[in-house]
């Protein structure tokens, strides 16, 4: 994680495209059948995720 950003994927918002885990840099989103997460520890910050989804589903969140 990158300062005190982090980013949120709504399983059920996403329809599991893979552009997200395409575009991320780190490689910190983790793509199942029908799961997706980031993974914090992995996390750059750079918001491409939400840039490239088709449906807006990552959301950037100041973490506490
Ligand atoms: S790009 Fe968006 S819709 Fe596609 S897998 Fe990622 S979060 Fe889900
Ligand atoms: S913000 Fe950047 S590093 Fe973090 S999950 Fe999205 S694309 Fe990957």
């Amino acid at each position: 994680m990158k300062q005190n950003v982090r980013y949120r994927i709504s399983a059920a918002a996403c329809d599991f495209c893979g552009v997200c885990v395409a575009v991320c840099p780190a490689g910190a989103i983790e793509l199942k059948e029908s799961s997706v997460r980031v993974l914090d520890e992995l996390c750059v910050g750079c918001g491409d995720c939400a840039v490239m989804c088709p449906l807006g589903v990552p959301v950037r969140e100041e973490a506490e």
